[in-house]
């Protein structure tokens, strides 16, 4: 009677998959605003050099990827059916005052392994599959969370924009500077049957949660 073939070999992932997903969560937590620990808010030098570590690992995994109005990393694995629907897979890269490695980072990045995965074997989706990292949760440098994932659910608040930071730096000054309007805004969410109620239930978005570490 042939042995069962063990089960841990049918389920195991790609070798490597785990210690590539550590590492790229150690080189982004390189990119802070203190040199002890680690601290990225939205739109800071840390913040964009993190955005654009995340565009070109994305762009390296095979993906189509870049960087949208309000900062976020959206990079997609298409479908060959143009008109299928799209699994959003997301989480956040700002972080807190002296955060953790992967609070937020682990939900982006181990979709993105996936993705490069899938992408590598030529696996076709009957889906598009985006991997996004929002650009703000956390709310620590205006007092105004979830401005990424409101904006690609289509409920931004307008009002937030009239926020300030510690330093006067008014929100809406910050985006203008970079040709970012309310429309550029507003043009970011996606329609209502890719992005169904159910994926962001109390207003957290889909994806990797906080994990603290
Ligand atoms: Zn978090």
């Amino acid at each position: 009677m042939p042995s069962p073939k063990p089960r841990a070999t049918e389920s195991a992932p790609p070798a490597g998959f785990g210690a590539k997903i550590l590492d790229m969560a150690r080189q982004l937590a390189q990119f802070s605003e203190t040199p002890d620990g680690l601290t990225c808010t939205y739109l800071s030098p840390a913040h964009k050099a993190a955005a654009a570590q995340l565009r070109d690992w994305m762009q390296a995994a095979g993906l189509a990827a870049q960087i949208d109005a309000v900062g976020n990393v959206v990079g997609r694995y298409p479908s060959a059916a143009p008109a299928a629907k799209t699994l959003i897979v997301a989480s956040h890269y700002d972080t807190v005052v002296n955060a953790g490695r992967f609070d937020g980072r682990l939900g982006i990045l181990t979709a993105l392994a996936v993705a490069e995965h899938l992408a590598g074997i030529g696996q076709p989706l009957p889906f598009h599959l985006d991997v996004i990292g929002f650009a703000e949760e956390e709310g620590v440098r205006f007092a105004a969370p979830y401005l990424g994932s409101s904006a690609i659910a289509g409920r931004f608040d307008a009002a937030v924009l009239q926020r300030s930071d510690k330093n006067g730096v008014r929100l809406e000054s910050l985006l203008r500077e970079q040709g970012v309007d309310r429309d550029a805004i507003q043009g970011l969410a996606r329609p209502p049957e890719i992005t169904p109620a159910a994926a962001y239930p109390g207003g957290e978005p889909l994806g990797g949660g906080c994990p603290s570490a």
